[in-house]
C-alpha cells in the first residue's frame, strides 16, 4: 500500500508551491547583424552569426524586405 498523507494539503500551500511553475516569456535581444530578435548568448537563427562573424550557415537566409 502506497504511503498516504496524514493531513489534507491546503489549497493555499498548493498554490504557493505552484507559484513558480508559470511559463515565462524568454528574454530576447536584437541581433546586431540582422536586427531580428534572438536569444541572448545564442547563435542568431536568422543569419547564423555570433560575436560579429558567421558561425553556422543558414540554408535560405531570410532577407528583411527593404
Ligand atoms: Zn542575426
Amino acid at each position: 500500500m502506497a504511503p498516504l498523507p496524514k493531513k489534507k494539503y491546503p489549497k493555499a500551500r498548493q498554490g504557493k508551491r505552484r507559484s513558480h511553475l508559470g511559463v515565462k516569456v524568454p528574454a530576447l535581444v536584437n541581433c546586431p547583424q540582422c536586427h531580428n530578435p534572438k536569444l541572448p548568448h545564442h547563435v542568431c537563427p536568422t543569419c547564423g552569426s555570433y560575436n560579429g562573424r558567421e558561425v553556422i550557415e543558414i540554408a535560405a537566409p531570410k532577407k528583411k524586405p527593404a
